[in-house]
């Protein structure tokens, strides 16, 4: 029977969002709190930004150090055999691409407007997964874009050229969320029985259903005979409504009734990082976590009117759907009253060794304090607000990494 594996997509779908965007540190540390949650890939960026070229090569080294590993690092470009050529000589070795194109007749006809048809959809779809195969890709994802709006019958057409050509995986887009989960269901169902291709669910939120539709999308696939790759973001930050939400889905299929026991994770999911992952995308993003999120809201395990506290008092089961301790939740966290010495991009010496020796990081002498201190002030400089605990630790611990990942030439 099929199983069920997650790709994070906040480094793609969650910064290409109106209004919102992180750091490259920032997106090396999603990377890296994804890896110890357990999530099987994260869609780390986009291999033919050339502002992205550092901090792609960087996290590959990570992944060649056995520092972000086992999580599988897979950038997201168009499906064209030139943008597969652009992505290989900027970013070399990556190995996992996932490649996009779209396929309704709105976005063929309103987006191309008479310079494509969908011969040209599925011959540019095959040379481009040739091009990546060429290239050494180890895995290709080939995604229709507008799936739930396009055409049944060239969808099935759409998927199955991407079999033969080699593609591991359909993504399943319901770009607009126009899907329900009895519609996604039935699709995705279809599309696993008929091509024999394990499928990816990325789903949005535009009728609030991201999460539900991922769910039902995956046990469509699952039912039809194939893996099923559940798209995700922390906090489902992604364009216009978001994403389908890392841990509410997490939630939903190790919590929900009878899905725990009937479909497994292909991957040991640490849920217990749920809490730490969505405080550090919150700040990153500067978007506060709702009080009613599931999960990490501030209100997830709140209670106040009579019934409801005395219930809890008595049997939290009463009241609540699991343990607040299983998101990594009621840990104390220290949370600065009085004076506060922060990393800044114009921090000095003596501020900063202060910071680093309150996490016990010391340095070896004086001169790599200060180097570790001027790539800390370029963080800054990138990231406009003052470090967490963990990206002074990353660059305490990684200094050469750093300076790559922060590097960014503009027009050379
Ligand atoms: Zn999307």
């Amino acid at each position: 029977m099929g199983k069920i594996y997650l790709i994070d997509v906040t480094n793609r779908d969650g910064v290409q969002t109106a209004k919102l965007g992180l750091s490259k540190l920032g997106k090396t540390m999603i990377n890296m709190y994804l890896n110890e949650m357990g999530v099987y890939q994260s869609e780390f960026g986009f291999p033919t930004t050339r502002h992205e070229s550092h901090y792609l090569q960087e996290n590959l080294k990570l992944a060649e150090m056995g520092v972000l590993q086992p999580i599988h690092l897979e950038g997201w470009i168009r499906a064209t055999a030139g943008d597969v050529e652009r992505a290989y000589s900027l970013v070399p070795n990556i190995k996992h691409l996932n490649l996009s194109i779209s396929t309704s007749d709105q976005m063929i006809t309103g987006k191309f407007r008479g310079s494509k048809n969908k011969e040209d959809i599925l011959a540019m779809t095959a040379d481009a997964i040739d091009a990546a195969k060429s290239n050494g890709a180890e895995t290709v994802g080939v995604n229709a874009e507008d799936a739930s709006r396009t055409d049944t019958d060239f969808l099935l057409r759409f998927a199955s050229i991407a079999k033969e050509h080699g593609a591991d995986r359909l993504r399943y887009c319901d770009t607009l969320g126009y899907d329900n989960p009895f519609t996604i269901y039935e699709i995705c169902k279809l599309l696993a029985e008929k091509v024999g291709i394990p499928i990816e669910l990325h789903c949005h939120g535009d009728l609030g259903m991201a999460v539900a539709n991922s769910i039902a999308g995956a046990k469509g696939v699952i039912d039809g005979g194939q893996d099923a790759y559940i798209n995700t973001t922390v906090n489902g930050i992604g364009e216009r409504a978001g994403n389908a939400d890392l841990v509410a889905v997490v939630l939903a299929l190790k919590k929900s009734r009878g899905l725990a026991k009937k479909y497994k994770f292909g991957m040991p999911i640490r849920l217990s990082m749920a809490w730490k992952i969505c405080k550090y995308a919150s700040y990153a993003f500067g978007v506060p976590i709702a009080i009613n999120q599931p999960g990490v809201g501030a209100n997830a395990f709140a209670h106040a009117s009579g019934i409801h506290a005395d219930g809890v008092l008595k049997d939290p089961k009463n009241y609540e759907l699991y343990d607040f301790k299983e998101l990594g939740r009621g840990e104390p966290e220290m949370v600065e009253t009085g004076r506060e010495i922060c990393s800044g991009q114009y921090s000095g010496i003596s501020g900063f060794r202060h910071l680093m020796g309150k996490m016990e990081i010391s340095f070896k002498n004086r001169d790599e304090a200060e180097r570790v201190l001027e790539l800390v002030r370029y963080a800054n400089v990138l990231a406009q607000k003052p470090l967490v605990a963990d990206e002074l630790r990353f660059i305490a611990k990684y200094p050469d990494i750093a300076k790559e990942l922060m590097t960014i030439a503009p027009l050379t």
